[in-house]
């Protein structure tokens, strides 16, 4: 058999040495979910895990709109040229998409994407859902691994997948647009208090000053909020992406985030309970791959289908008897 896939000592070298074709590869392989993919993707996982963990990991969420690869297009630049090596990843547990915007997409990425600095990973489209939140983790580490500094996680904010960025990144950014004050209350608290900055972007132009009414509109209501992260006081900020203006401000509110965070243990804390829910995602995953790839299940799962949605048999009654099979000696 004619085998062209590179091995797993090829693809952690190759990573390692900044190739960024084997840092694709290697994400495409953790997102397989071809049953020998996995324990290819584990082994390459176990070597390449000491050399993870050394970057800021940073959510970046909003409404389609609102300006997210403008915003990473400019901030992305802005580190390169610190000498600070960036990746973008995205998160997109939604099979449909609105409006047509592909996150993470290359082209709406334009500058960054021609950076040698940076690593761009648009989400993966369509037949590739599940383990979703694992996955993500696993791409972070192998970005890390690669030398990656500042890994950039964008989702839009739709809903679930907000929690799930904010539960494997360090700082989490909200990106809204002007508004007035009323509709600035209808926002969801619960996406607010996930946030450790709210930026207010298109800061420019006619819409400038009403940026700016709009941002103290947000440290008002974030007064009474509950903050995000411990011992951290979430603010409001302006910025225009397209214009880059207030980029580095963003920039420096991460760094004394990182700082402070540091100092009071906070930020290892989050860490810790990070890789704890990484491994109880990998438990998941591995459960119901298994149970999903279990003989006895696949040929009992369509007629116990069929029984339950003719209601011949409680939705109880039939897994008891999937489990059963599943758990019985070969
Ligand atoms: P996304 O859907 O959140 O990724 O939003 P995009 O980055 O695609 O931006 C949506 C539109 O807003 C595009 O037409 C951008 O050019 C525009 N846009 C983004 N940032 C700014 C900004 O800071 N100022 C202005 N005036 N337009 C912006």
């Amino acid at each position: 058999i004619v085998n062209n896939a590179p091995t797993v000592e090829e693809l952690c070298s190759g990573l390692r040495n900044g190739n960024r074709s084997m840092l694709a590869q290697a994400i495409t392989l953790i997102e397989s979910n071809a049953d020998h993919h996995f324990k290819k993707a584990q082994d390459l996982l176990q070597q390449i895990l000491p050399f993870s963990g050394n970057s800021v990991r940073i959510g970046i969420t909003g409404v389609p709109g609102a300006g997210k690869s403008t915003f990473i297009d400019s901030f992305g630049m802005y580190l390169c040229e610190q000498g600070i090596k960036v990746a973008v990843l995205a998160v997109d547990p939604s099979s449909k998409r609105s409006g047509g915007s592909i996150l993470g997409d290359k082209t709406r990425m334009e500058h960054l994407s021609r950076s040698k600095m940076a690593f761009i990973r648009p989400s993966p489209t369509g037949g590739k859902l599940g383990g979703v939140h694992r996955k993500t983790k696993e791409s972070i580490a192998l970005c890390e691994a690669a030398g990656y500094e500042v890994i950039i996680v964008e989702t839009v904010g739709v809903g679930q997948s907000e929690v799930m960025v904010r539960d494997m990144v360090d700082f989490f950014m909200l990106l809204v647009l002007t508004g007035a004050g009323d509709e600035l209350q209808g926002m969801k608290k619960g996406i607010m208090e996930l946030a450790d900055a709210i930026v207010v972007n298109k800061a420019d132009g006619d819409n400038e000053a009403f940026a700016r009414k709009t941002k103290d509109e947000y440290n008002r209501i974030l007064h009474f909020l509950q903050p995000s992260t411990t011992g951290w006081e979430t603010r409001a900020y302006v910025c225009s992406s397209l214009y880059n203006k207030g980029i580095e401000e963003i920039w420096k509110t991460m760094e004394r985030f990182i700082h402070e965070t540091t100092q009071t243990g906070v930020f290892e804390e989050r860490r810790r309970k990070q890789t704890k829910d990484w491994m109880h995602a990998l438990i998941t995953d591995q459960l119901q791959l298994q149970f999903y790839a279990h003989e006895k299940i696949k040929e009992l799962l369509p007629q116990l289908e069929k029984a339950v949605v003719e209601g011949d048999q409680p939705v109880t009654s039939a897994v008891d008897l999937l489990f059963k099979n599943f758990y019985e000696k070969k």
